[in-house]
Parts: structure tokens; sequence; C-alpha cells
């Protein structure tokens, strides 16, 4: 009994980028980000730490300062962490931040249902002026605007995923203001250097959770199904619903309306 209460308390993370031994991380509770990159083998080639995304597009980017803070929601919450981020990725001093930036807003394109205007619309812009910045041809106006419609959707979007996304680029800013001036003034001295493959947001989490429905606790209201952007949710009134894996972009809107916890979170190989 005592054994499965602490099994409980284990939480398997994927850690990724510039670590000596990508792969699962079992995280016990209360284990801080620093252990948790040590236990992937520490930083590759001994180089120095710079931010590590914990989560998708709409999960959060945090620097140095946030290296002994338990990697878990309640404690990463205020950064942006996200309930369902299962994955961090490790960033060393080498990374350009920008172009970190840049691709996990891409991954939104891919990763996002699109059914809200101001998501769909917003992050396709947001991905167009972080293309410009990155080339260093986005003007004063164009910065501005980028930081507005990051803000915008961020208070429009209806579920987590579009209110999540603009963490990573205030964050990003806000921890490393430099590297985005390098870019406005159209010289970045790491993006020239070109030390790096390219970072690969990816989608290992979208993969390896997915949301179901419990059809035993399920009561068959329809409330989730009315609240699915991407309508994934589909049922008979007062039978079992159920989640369609394909659509679902896990953005757990309908776990936390359903009022019988019939919906809950699962490792797909776990
Ligand atoms: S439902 Fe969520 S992911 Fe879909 S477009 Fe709206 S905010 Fe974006
Ligand atoms: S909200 Fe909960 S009880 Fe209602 S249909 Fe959805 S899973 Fe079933
Ligand atoms: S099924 Fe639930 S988690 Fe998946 S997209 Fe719909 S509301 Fe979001």
């Amino acid at each position: 009994m005592k054994e499965e209460k602490s099994k409980d308390m284990v939480k398997e993370y994927v850690v990724k980028g510039d670590v000596c031994h990508p792969g699962t991380v079992q995280v016990t509770d209360g284990m801080t980000i620093r252990q948790v990159i040590e236990a992937a083998g520490g930083m590759l080639h001994g180089k120095a730490f710079k931010a590590v995304q914990i989560g998708g597009p709409s999960g959060t980017l945090l620097c140095a300062d946030q290296l002994d803070l338990p990697l878990d929601v309640k404690a990463l919450a205020p950064f942006g962490m996200r309930r369902g981020d299962g994955v961090v990725t490790v960033l060393d001093e080498d990374r350009c931040i920008v172009d970190a930036v840049r691709r996990f807003m891409e991954q939104t394109q891919t990763d996002f249902c699109g059914k809200c205007v101001s998501c769909r619309e917003g992050t396709r812009r947001l991905v167009e002026l972080l293309n410009a910045l990155m080339t260093g041809i986005l003007n004063d106006a164009g910065f501005n605007i980028l930081f507005e419609i990051g803000e915008m959707v961020s208070v429009t979007g209806f579920c987590a995923l579009g209110k999540g996304v603009y963490d990573t680029l205030k964050n990003a800013y806000q921890f490393f203001p430099e590297e985005f001036e390098a870019h406005r003034h159209g010289h970045c001295e790491l993006c020239a250097a070109h030390r790096h493959l390219p970072i690969e947001p990816g989608n290992i989490p979208y993969d390896r959770r997915r949301i179901v429905i419990d059809p035993t606790l399920c009561r068959g209201c329809s409330r989730c199904a009315r609240s699915c952007h991407a309508e994934a949710i589909t049922g008979v009134i007062k039978s079992p619903f159920t989640i369609d894996q394909n659509k679902c972009v896990k953005c757990f809107t309908c776990m936390e309306l359903c009022a019988f916890g019939a919906i809950r979170e699962e490792e797909i190989d776990g």
C-alpha cells in the first residue's frame, strides 16, 4: 500500500535538447529542474545552462534563476507551466533564444486546433513577425505588435493552449532582452556561429499522453463535448462519451469541466 502511494508521486518527463542522455526521467515529488537535468546526464559537452522550455508551445520558458524550483505545476504555474506539460527542452549557452521562441511558435501551426479566430490568426501572425525579427527586418512598430498580439491571444484564446502561447515569448524577452535587441539590429552572434542543429519543439508530449473518458464514471451529460473546440468529443446523452484522439489537442478544458471526474490524462505506453 505504501509502495503504491510513493509510485503515485512519480511522474515521467521526456528530457531533450542539450543534455548528455536525452530520454525519459522519473521525476519524484519535489525534484528540482536542476536535478532533472542532472538525471538526464547533465549539460552536453559541459556547456553552461541557458534556459529550459517546459512543455510545448503553450508551456513556458525558464532561465537559470528558476533551476532550483521543483518541476511541478504548482511551483511553476506562476511562470506559465500548465497541466499536461510533460517535456523538458534544455537549451545551452550557444542557443539563440529568439530562434527557440520562433520554433516553438511555429509548432502551434500544427498542434493547435484553429477553431478560435484570435488564436488561429494570432499565432500565424506571431510566426510571421518572429520570422521577420530573425532576419532583422522587423521595424519598431512590428516589434511592439509582436507583444500586443501575444497578449491578445493569451487573453482571448478559448483554451489553455491559446492562453499559454504568449508565456514563452514574454519570458524570453524578460530574461534575454539583449538577444531580441541583437536581432532588431540585424546581427546575432549566436545565430551567426551556427553551432547547433535547430531545436525540435516536436510533439513528444502530445504523443505520450492522451485524455480519456472513463465510461464507468461518465454520466453522459455532454458538457465536455459542448466545451471542446476541437470537436473531439462525441456521444449520446446519458451514455458514455468518447474522445477522438486524432482530433484532441490536449487543452485539458474538458477535464477541468467534468463534474463527475470521468476525464483523466494517461500515459500511452505507461
Ligand atoms: S480552442 Fe484553444 S487551441 Fe484551439 S484555436 Fe482556440 S485557443 Fe487555440
Ligand atoms: S462532462 Fe463528464 S460526465 Fe459529462 S459527458 Fe463529459 S465525461 Fe461524461
Ligand atoms: S477532448 Fe478535451 S483535452 Fe481534447 S481538445 Fe477537446 S476539450 Fe481539449
